[in-house]
This record gives structure tokens, sequence and C-alpha cells, in this order.
């Protein structure tokens, strides 16, 4: 990696942190959720930096891709469980870092299994280690705590203006023969429950991706493709895109039916379990870099 790569990714990271251990005093019982993402993306850009992903405040059983709507009410209810996952670039170097706070004393083991998940696995990322025992880890880990893994969400690698790059690292025991080399950016994020352990789409979406540039009919799918394309492919939320929130709907459907943007669909527990999730993103090294510390 150059130096330069190195020192966005630190700088992102370092940024993410921060905003990060900011927001713990932000949550509280009584919280609007559309005020707490407003609070974290406005901090992430008051630092220089820019989200690299619409900021996900996901509760209980909702267990990723939740980004407040602008017409959102919710609240942070007594005994909610809530994901705060932040993502930050700098010149398009990616930190993706999660917390998890439950306002439920009788559930705070499965937030103490993702962290503890979490702080075993980033010190097994060294060049030569390889994903299948990273993945035994985090399960072993979070079943000592009585919960499940949850088996259909991994932790993944981060490139330049990609979210999503090899390897998937996997919460649940696998048998792939991926071997981590050095200089990886790897986004470990291990995922528990009190359910199943496993998530399903919703109806509901509120984070969308440019796919592909396509010809679009209307005057407002035209508007958001150009509005979105400052994104240079990373992910952007329905509620950035400065239209009525009707136009932006019918267009965002429009646009999805033609292939043009990619939809994250709000994801569920299956049985209903409150889950929990933690994470760092972090070098591979011998002395593994945790840029998200
Ligand atoms: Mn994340
Ligand atoms: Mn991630």
């Amino acid at each position: 990696m150059d130096k330069e790569a190195e020192e966005k990714y630190l700088l992102a990271g370092k940024i993410a942190a921060e905003v990060r251990e900011e927001s713990r005093s932000w949550l509280k019982v009584g919280k609007p959720l559309l005020e707490l993402a407003e609070q974290i993306e406005g901090a992430i850009r008051s630092k220089g930096a820019e989200p690299a992903f619409p900021v996900n405040l996901s509760l209980n059983e909702i267990s990723a891709h939740y980004t407040p709507p602008k017409n959102d009410e919710t609240k942070i209810a007594d005994k909610d469980m809530v994901k705060i996952d932040i993502g930050v670039h700098v010149d398009g170097y990616i930190a993706d870092t999660a917390y998890t706070v439950s306002f439920n004393e009788e559930k705070q083991h499965i937030v103490e299994a993702v962290k503890e998940a979490l702080d075993e696995a980033v010190k097994m990322c060294k060049p030569g280690a390889m994903v299948a025992d990273i993945s035994a880890r985090i399960e072993d880990t979070i079943k000592k705590h009585n919960c499940n893994p949850v088996r259909n969400l991994t932790g993944h690698g981060l490139d330049r203006y990609t979210e999503h790059a090899e390897p998937e690292i996997p919460n649940v025991k696998n048998n792939s023969s991926y071997v981590l080399k050095e200089d990886q950016v790897l986004a470990i994020e291990p995922f528990a429950t009190d359910g199943e352990g496993a998530v399903k789409d919703t109806e509901t979406v509120f984070i969308f991706m440019i796919h592909e540039r396509k010809p679009v009919r209307s005057v407002d799918a035209r508007k958001i493709m150009n509005f979105a394309s400052v994104f240079s492919g990373l992910p952007f939320a329905e509620r950035w895109i400065p239209l009525p929130l009707f136009n932006t709907r019918m267009a965002l459907r429009e646009l999805s039916q033609r292939g043009a943007v990619y939809e994250y669909p709000v994801l569920k527990e299956k049985s209903g379990g409150k889950v929990a999730q933690y994470e760092h993103t972090v070098i591979v090294r011998d002395e593994p870099l945790i840029t998200t510390k």
C-alpha cells in the first residue's frame, strides 16, 4: 500500500472512531433516529470527511440497512437495542465501524458476545491467516455467550470507493480456503442474536447505490442519477435526495426497475430475535492495524 493510501485510510478511521465515541452521548431513550442520523453525518462532514454510506441506525430485530427517511418519526424506546454503523471516507478510502447499545440489561449478553468476538477476530488479521479460522473464532466466541451468530451477514474487504470487496468473512464456520494478504483492508463485523441466527430482506428500502448508467425517462430519475454520481459508486440515502419525498420514491422505483440503481433492503432477523453488531476496519499486518480503534 502506498503512503498516501495508508494515510487516508488512517484519517478516515480516526474520524470514524471519533464520531462513534462522540455519538455514544447522543443515544438516549426518546431520541429521534432522524436527529441522531443528521448529527452523526454532520459530525463526519464537519471533520472534513464524507459518509461512506448513510449511517445505519437499526433497532432490535432490524439487523442492518435502516437509515431514517425524511419523514421518520421513530424514537429510541426503553428496552431497545440500537446498532450504530458508521462509514467514513477520505478521497474514497473507507473506514467502517459499528457498535451496539442495549437499553435492556437482560439483553446485554448479546452485546458482550459481539464485542468479544470482534476483539478476538481483529487480532487474527495477519498475513497468512485463514478466513475460515477467523470465522470459527467468531462463531465459538458468540456461542460461549449463549447467542447465535447471524449466518448470512458477513465481514468484507474494502477497496477505494468500494464498500464490499473480496474476501467475505462469514460469522459462522465455513470451508473457505481464502488466505489473508499483507495490506488488505478488512471490515470485520460479527452479528449475534438471541433468535435463530439468520436475516431476511424486508420490503423497505432507504439505501441505494448507482449500479449502471441507463437511459431513464423521467426528469426526476435523471436528476437523481446526476445527484448520486458524486458518490462515485458508494451507497446513498433516499433522505439525501433534494426532491420532494413522493417524487423521490417514484423515481427511485423507476431506477431500480431499470437496473440503474441497486437497493439495500432493510434486513430483519427471521425469528424476531434482538441483534447486536460490533465492527472495526483493520489493515492486515503482522501487527494488525485497526484504523477505527
Ligand atoms: Mn458497517
Ligand atoms: Mn461493513
